[in-house]
This record gives structure tokens, sequence and C-alpha cells, in this order.
């Protein structure tokens, strides 16, 4: 459909699966997942990512009784399930306990720089970057790890950056019991620096400023803490 403006207006269901990869649109805040999820074990898991992974070596005629290639599909196995796509298993999310602001600190708290490493759920190469998360007390703080384990726990996942920006918000939301919470994100795609358009120096910065964080001023104030 044709906007005034002449911009094409499209739904996500009109475009085709390369649009979709190549624009890197996504569909819900939450993570696709089927219905069934999580009833195979970690080691079920393994076994059927290894045997697929060994299917597509073959297929790029990669030779798998050579010494150096015939570990890739359980190595590659092992990697998805315990490290870059371990934030897909609940039960591997951190707990979050929350203690008394006894200082009564209630101007925003900012963890700075936390570098991440995730996946694009596109094209299956890295994203990553940096984290910048910010809230501000309702009367409860957690721990200042706790900030970092949460962004790294949805970053070890296929992702789109929006989404993960989105879901640590959320979640932080949610466990502070406040709106006032902020995540800025600064990262490098891949799929865009290395193929596709082969951009290198290009970096994709997503927000998302919820409660006390929608004023410019709290913004200003954020942006000059984050840059100092
Ligand atoms: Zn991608």
């Amino acid at each position: 459909m044709k906007s005034e403006n002449n911009f094409e207006t499209n739904t996500i269901s009109n475009l085709s699966v390369e649009d979709i990869g190549n624009d890197h649109l996504f569909t819900s805040l939450e993570t696709p997942m089927v219905k069934d999820a999580f009833t195979k074990s970690d080691s079920e898991k393994k076994e059927i990512i290894a045997f697929h992974f060994s299917e597509i070596m073959k297929a790029l005629d990669l030779d798998l009784t050579d010494d150096s290639l015939k570990g890739t599909p359980e190595r590659v196995a092992k990697m998805y399930i315990d490290e870059i796509f371990s934030g897909l298993n609940p039960k591997n999310k951190p707990k979050m306990a929350l203690f008394d602001n006894k200082y009564q600190y209630n101007q925003m708290l900012v963890e700075k720089n936390i570098t991440f490493y995730s996946n694009c759920e596109h094209h299956f190469v890295p994203i990553f970057g940096k984290a910048h998360v910010a809230y501000i007390s309702s009367g409860k703080v957690i721990g200042l790890s706790k900030l970092n384990r949460i962004v790294q726990y949805y970053a070890k996942r296929p992702q789109v950056q929006e989404r993960l920006t989105m879901q640590i918000a959320e979640d932080l939301k949610a466990a502070l019991e406040t709106e006032d919470v902020a995540v800025i994100i600064d990262a490098k795609h891949l799929c865009v620096s290395s193929r596709g358009v082969q951009d290198e120096s290009s970096a994709t910065v997503t927000t998302s400023f919820n409660g006390a964080f929608n004023n410019p001023q709290k913004i200003n104030e954020l942006l000059q803490l984050i840059n100092n």
C-alpha cells in the first residue's frame, strides 16, 4: 500500500522470506518458540543438532573424516545448547532477588558498557556490542551483576536487536516493580558488515525508554552519564 508521501507500507505477512531477513523484521516481543518447547532433554537436542550440522557440512562437500573437522558437529551442538543459545531455556534465567533500598537512593542507577554477544535470528551470525541499562528505584534494588546477567540471558538467543532491547526492559520493569527503566543497545551485526550490504562501519542503536525516562531531560541526563 502506498501512503501519501509515496512510501510503501507493508505488513510483515505480505513480505517474502528474503525481505524479512534482509530488513531484519520481527513479529513479536516473545521469542517465537513451538508449543511443546523444552520437552526434549539437552542431550537429546545436542544429538539432533550434531546430526543435522554434519549434514550441512556434508552438503558443503567438507570431509568429515578429517581430524580437524570430525568433532565439529558435536562442538557446535554443545556450543548452541550450553552457551550461545542457552537463554532460550527458562531454566537458565538468572534469579532476580530484590533488596530493600536502605540508603533511599532515589536517583537513576546506570550500568553501562555491558558487553554482550548474541546472534541474528535471520542469518545465525553474531550481533555484538554494548548494552546500557538504567533504572530508578521504586524502593527495591537488585544486585548490579544481575543487570549484566539479564542482558546476557536474553542475548543468548537467536535475536533481533529491537526484541533484545525490549525483552531486557520488560523483564527489568517486572523484576524491579517499576516502569522507570531504560535500555540502550549499540551493536554491530555481522550479517550487515560481512555480507549483504557489507557495511563495516555502521552500527545499530536501539532504545527502550519507559516511565520517568520518557522525558527529554532524563534521556539527556542518562546519555551524559553513558558518554562520560
Ligand atoms: Zn541478520
